[in-house]
């Protein structure tokens, strides 16, 4: 492909794109497709000889839109949200374009010196202290990994990398049995395994492990001959929103000398609001790591995970590894793929600047407050349809429900509705039942929207039940 052609093809998607996401209420949120469906109209084989653009983009029309989920439909209450505000896409576009591989400063200090200032951007606007740092990883599981690896090494005096851990005894870590499924993988990933952690049961009204509980298994693991090695807690959990205590859950750690990450993947982005910190992020200061992913409820383009680390020292000397080819000489500078695992990075940081410029703080704080308020008012909504029943109350945009029934009636109730195609929620797991989960937080999502869960939701129910 040519330049001159290059020019036309993004002009064109450039309209295609504006247009696709102004049309988006007049298609099915979900996708209505068979497994396999997509795959039939697929060749077995490559092409063997060049085919134009022309012919590509109609397959992808065809063939391809009819199989995805719109993600960026107003009316997307599944999972979390993965926004994408228009500002943070242009610049991907600009970062797609660019193409650059941004592992040390020298291969791109502009994408490095971006991401240590839009870390401490972000530090501010969530109400942490100055003195934590961070970097910018793909995933909250990174993140997560990179903090459970280094609880790991941390434990064993920094020896785990080199040695192995066949000679280290048993590696504790704790959790409340509210976290998400990346927590077990990184256990798993890391050579602490599945039975190694310690899940401590949620309770109370915000469904957050109890302090004391934590404390005495700890005990009780150290009275064993276990080595404790890192407390991991949450604010916002997938499942529920479930959020830990965490000023009683940093004290705990710190008087066991054990090494702490916060998981905030979902709802670190609401903590933009100062009035919603004094409930939900008061302590958040005591962890030693804490990830949020601005790709989630804030509007950053996926992917883009912020971990920020009260003294990177210990996360480095996990994770840092300097090859001959990988050394640069000159002036002390950050080289960000020294913090992760993967070597290879993207210009992550670029969607952030673009997004937190265009609409400000107060623009984005405006947003996520509209759907909170919103999702007060929905849940009241559902709570007065007869037989129906909230059951998790909101914690922040998130809640739970069930319709009159049994756990099969859940799920009869959630597939209908999503193969109705107005909206699109999923269903969970809560204290033994089947429930049917939902959040707000899609960027363009509007209170009408929102009020349209209960219409479709009693239609569907109504030609089912
Ligand atoms: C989404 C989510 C994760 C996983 O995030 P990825 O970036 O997809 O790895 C982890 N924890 C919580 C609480 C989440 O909401």
């Amino acid at each position: 492909m040519d330049w001159n052609e290059f020019t036309q093809w993004s002009k064109h998607l450039a309209d295609w794109g504006a247009q696709y996401h102004q049309t988006l209420r007049d298609r099915p949120v979900r996708a209505q497709t068979k497994p396999g469906d997509i795959a039939a109209q697929l060749p077995q084989h490559p092409p063997q000889s060049p085919e134009d653009m022309a012919t590509i983009l109609e397959d992808f029309e065809q063939i391809v839109m009819p199989g995805m989920t719109h993600w960026q439909h107003p009316r997307f209450f599944a999972y979390f949200p993965a926004n994408a505000a228009p500002p943070s896409m242009l610049a991907e576009q600009l970062v797609n374009t660019v193409a650059a591989q941004c592992m040390l400063w020298q291969t791109s200090p502009a994408a490095t010196e971006v991401e240590g200032r839009m870390v401490d951007w972000m530090r501010y606007a969530l109400g942490l202290p100055d003195d934590f740092t961070g970097v910018i990883q793909d995933s909250a599981s990174s993140a997560t990994l990179s903090a459970v690896l280094t609880m790991r090494e941390k434990a064993t005096g920094f020896t785990g990398n080199r040695e192995g851990l066949s000679a280290k005894g048993r590696l504790r870590i704790y959790c409340s049995d509210q976290v998400h499924s990346s927590i077990d993988r990184a256990c798993w990933v890391a050579g602490i395994g599945q039975d190694n952690l310690v899940k401590i049961p949620g309770t109370g009204d915000r469904y957050g492990m109890d302090a004391s509980a934590l404390d005495a298994a700890i005990r009780v693991d150290k009275a064993a001959g276990h080595i404790p090695a890192g407390v991991i807690a949450i604010t916002g959990g997938t499942g529920v929103g479930a959020c830990d205590d965490l000023q009683a859950i940093a004290a705990v750690a710190k008087d066991h000398d054990l090494y702490t990450h916060l998981d905030a993947a979902w709802a670190g982005s609401a903590m933009i609001c100062p009035e919603f910190r004094a409930a939900f992020w008061s302590g958040a200061e005591d962890f030693d790591s804490i990830v949020f992913n601005p790709h989630k409820w804030l509007g950053a383009q996926f992917d883009c995970s912020i971990q920020f680390l009260r003294d990177a020292t210990a996360q480095l000397n996990t994770l840092k590894i300097e090859p001959e080819y990988l050394k640069t000489t000159g002036d002390a500078v950050t080289n960000y793929s020294e913090w992760t695992i993967p070597l290879g990075r993207r210009f992550r940081a670029l969607k952030l600047w673009f997004l937190i410029r265009s609409y400000g703080l107060e623009g984005l704080q405006a947003r996520i407050r509209n759907h909170v308020v919103w999702a007060e008012e929905l849940a009241d909504k559902i709570a007065a349809m007869e037989g129906f029943e909230i059951t998790t109350d909101p914690i922040l945009s998130l809640f739970s429900f069930r319709c009159p029934g049994d756990d099969d009636m859940q799920q009869r109730l959630v597939d209908a509705i999503n193969d109705d195609g107005r909206i699109y929620l999923t269903q969970g797991a809560f204290a033994g039942r089947k429930i049917i989960r939902l959040q707000v937080g899609q960027f363009d999502t509007t209170r009408d929207d929102v009020m349209t869960v209960a219409t479709v939701t009693q239609e569907v129910w109504e030609a089912i039940k």
